[in-house]
């Protein structure tokens, strides 16, 4: 069972929120931020705390490649799925018309 979650105060007063980063540095990591980190007054408490664990540089390579493995597999079953819809209208039209 995992422990309750302390959640900051920012300097502002408002609770901080736990968020996920989506940054090529920082993939996945959650850090806790200002609800309104992007209005003036809260823009310059800049209150940030890093949740997770910071990743050792090796952790964050292996990391990366994996997600790029997983999006390049993800495009490819894309790609094979609008391929397969093509081929299935393109019959349904044929079948229609001939
Ligand atoms: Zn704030």
């Amino acid at each position: 069972m995992e422990e309750p979650v302390e959640f900051p105060v920012c300097g502002c007063g408002i609770l901080a929120q736990l968020k996920t980063s989506w940054s090529i540095d920082n993939p996945r990591m959650r850090f806790f931020g200002c609800k309104d980190h992007g209005s003036l007054l809260h823009r310059a408490y800049r209150f940030f705390s890093w949740f997770d664990p910071l990743m050792t540089p090796h952790a964050r390579v292996v990391l990366l490649g994996l997600l790029k493995r997983i999006n390049k597999n993800e495009v490819q079953r894309r790609k094979k799925r609008l391929c397969w819809f093509i081929i299935s209208v393109v019959c349904i039209v044929m079948i229609w018309f001939v």
